[in-house]
């Protein structure tokens, strides 16, 4: 599947959700999933009835497009998550958290993670003192990501740090907004994903 190049909103509404893909934006009365809550198109406001499988490739095309990835990659890293000890589904998620662009949005250097994604693929922040531009990089536990001296004046990530006091910041990340860096605490578990996600269907789905 290619990335989505119309309107992001359009997703939102198709998975029913906010997705919180557009930044600030987002939290404004602005957002259309605010002002039309049902999904895009023609039968957008008729009932719509999902089988299994329908439920299914729904839960999972809404927790890639949260996280801005495409159909090969989540593949991927889904299959990671199956061989990895544990349950399948809570490291799947663990590892979409611990995405270098993720953990840059989560600690408030960018308003969405797309913006983060390309932050970091300008090579804008640093894990322990190295200049990492792979948004796909998975941090681990007692890493430090940090914006890089040169990057301190960016306006975009300045202006993210300013707006972050409307979103909480993971309690597995310590961040210091003076230092412009941040800390991995600990890894995150299930329970420090707040939206909304049905991971085991993802399972299901991809277990056919
Ligand atoms: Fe989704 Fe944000 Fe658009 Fe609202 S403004 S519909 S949350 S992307």
């Amino acid at each position: 599947m290619a990335r989505c190049i119309g309107s992001v909103c359009r997703l939102c509404r198709r998975e029913n959700q906010k997705l919180f893909l557009k930044g600030d934006r987002c939290y404004t009365e602005k957002c259309s999933f605010e002002r039309r809550g049902y999904p895009p198109g023609q039968h957008g406001q008729g009932r719509i009835k999902f089988s299994e499988y329908g439920l299914q490739l729904r839960e999972k095309q809404k927790i890639k497009r949260i996280y801005g990835m495409l159909e090969g990659q989540f593949r991927n890293l889904f299959e990671k998550a199956e061989r990895m000890k544990g349950v399948t589904g809570s490291n799947l998620l663990s590892m979409l958290e611990r995405r270098l662009d993720n953990v840059a949005y989560r600690s408030g250097f960018a308003n969405s993670r797309n913006e983060a994604r390309h932050l970091v693929r300008h090579g804008h922040f640093t894990v322990n003192g190295r200049r990492v531009d792979v948004p796909s990089f998975l941090v681990g536990k007692g890493d430090v990501v940090e914006v890089r001296e040169k990057s301190k004046g960016v306006a975009r990530i300045g202006g993210a740090l300013e707006a972050v006091k409307r979103r909480e910041i993971p309690q597995w990340l310590e961040l210091d907004s003076a230092a412009m860096k941040a800390r991995v605490r600990d890894l995150p578990a299930r329970d420090d994903v707040t939206a909304p996600m049905e991971e085991r269907l993802v399972v299901e789905l991809y277990s056919k």
